[in-house]
């Protein structure tokens, strides 16, 4: 018992000062999150939600859960209205749960949104979610101001603490069959975070880097890397990648076929809505097969670079795939602060590789982060397409983040038994990925 409480007082809740620095967050009660996923919920959770009063009379329906027999869904979800609002959404955008009781009523997930909670070492590395609006406009309160609320969840999250050893059995691999230990990796982190801040002078050659970068690491043994060294050979690797980077703004080599259809699966992963079960909805088998091959069909069509675009999204009508491969000029500055800010709680909150990201490495990782950005300028080129113009604009882009970062991490979809396989081919063909979809930044007005 002792050593419990040990651990419970001792679990610290990090927010990096760098990302406080250009990050604040306030709920903006749009009701967003409310209607774009599922909601899980313990059995211990429905009974204490259902018996707080009479549910079925103030929400005006029967079914206030459904059981999913997902994996990790175990104990079912919300139930969710034939327009994806979650039953115990009022028509002000406001929880029924919430309101009539307190924010510690809700189901511990919708408390948590849009914090990530990561474990490293002992404490809790804080992320945000940015598929949630109020992320993205990062303004308001300051982060640490939600400090004590983490805290409190966090002890129920974690009853027990976190221990060294369940720790260290997830700390992630630098590269495959290269670990480290927790010491050696958040330094290695550190540098990534310095660098990226540094590195430039467009956001595109941030990018660039981070891909570079993790093609070091994969060569670098850190086991075999005295103390002594360590420094020595991190500044190196930094400054000779970030040299590299900044010189470069033409890629060898184009985007191959293959490589493109490989990269439309993940245009399709991260660019269509999260899936939602309403109520009432048939789940049968023949419901399935025919999902399974719409999404095939979908699959296929955005690996091409013309022909029709798949209706994934209601906006997304009438369009031809060789619209978005063309070019839609520079981002606006806010929209690459919004990216900046995306990645830098990405590295901060260690949410881009381990436990928080399907295990990945820290160098898949990193180019993982460089395919869904590539991607989500993508998904902005036709959300610019889709409202008649050729020139990308910030909302463009924060509803491509908003898209991209609900799938992103978050759903098995990125996690499928081919997904390995798939970065493997990428790898060879992420510069020509990054500099033909990432456009550069446009200059501030009093520049012009
Ligand atoms: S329970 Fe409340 S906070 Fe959670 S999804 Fe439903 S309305 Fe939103």
């Amino acid at each position: 018992m002792p050593g419990i409480l040990w651990f419970i007082f001792l679990m610290n809740i990090e927010i990096d000062n760098r990302l406080s620095l250009v990050q604040g967050y306030s709920c903006l009660n749009c009701g967003h999150g409310c209607r774009s996923f599922m909601v899980p919920v313990s059995r211990k959770e429905r009974e204490k939600i259902s018996s707080r009063c009479d549910w079925q009379a103030q929400t005006g329906t029967d079914t206030l859960f459904i059981d999913l027999p997902l994996a990790g869904f175990e104990q079912g979800a919300i139930a969710k209205k034939a327009d994806h609002r979650c039953v115990f959404l009022d028509s002000d955008n406001l929880c029924m749960i919430h309101r009539k009781y307190s924010l510690s009523a809700k189901p511990l997930a919708c408390q948590l949104f849009p914090f990530v909670l990561t474990p490293f070492n002992g404490n809790l590395r804080v992320g945000l979610r940015f598929d949630c609006p109020g992320v993205c406009q990062g303004t308001g309160a300051k982060l640490s101001d939600n400090l004590p609320e983490l805290n409190r969840l966090a002890r129920i999250l974690y009853p027990d603490g976190i221990n060294a050893e369940q720790f260290t059995s997830s700390l992630p691999a630098i590269s495959k069959r290269n670990h480290t230990n927790a010491e050696t990796f958040d330094k290695i982190n550190n540098a990534i975070i310095e660098t990226f801040l540094k590195v430039g002078p467009e956001f595109k050659n941030k990018i660039y880097w981070l891909t570079i970068f993790a093609s070091h690491l994969e060569k670098v043994k850190f086991q075999k890397v005295s103390s002594e060294d360590f420094t020595g050979l991190m500044s190196l690797l930094t400054e000779g990648t970030s040299r590299e980077a900044e010189k470069y703004n033409t890629p060898g080599k184009v985007v191959s076929k293959r490589a493109r259809v490989l990269f439309g699966q993940i245009l399709y992963l991260l660019g269509h809505s999260p899936e939602v079960i309403t109520l009432g909805e048939k789940t049968g088998f023949w419901q399935k097969l025919k999902a399974r091959l719409k999404d095939s069909a979908e699959i296929r069509m955005t690996g091409r670079v013309s022909g029709p675009l798949p209706i994934l999204q209601d906006n997304w009508h009438s369009l031809d795939l060789s619209q978005i491969e063309q070019d839609y000029g520079p981002m606006p500055p806010a929209a690459v602060n919004l990216l900046e800010r995306y990645i830098l709680s990405r590295l901060t909150g260690l949410n881009y590789c381990g436990l928080n990201y399907y295990g990945y490495s820290m160098a898949d990782g990193l180019h993982c982060l460089a395919l869904s950005i590539s991607a989500v300028c993508w998904l902005a080129r036709v959300n610019a397409a889709a409202a008649c113009r050729n020139a990308l604009e910030y909302q463009d882009i924060e509803k491509a983040l908003i898209l991209a970062d609900s799938n992103n991490g978050y759903g098995s979809a990125l996690n499928s038994g081919s997904a390995g396989l798939r970065l493997i081919y990428l790898k060879e063909y992420i510069t020509a990925i990054i500099f033909k979809y990432i456009p550069g930044t446009q200059l501030k007005a009093e520049n012009k």
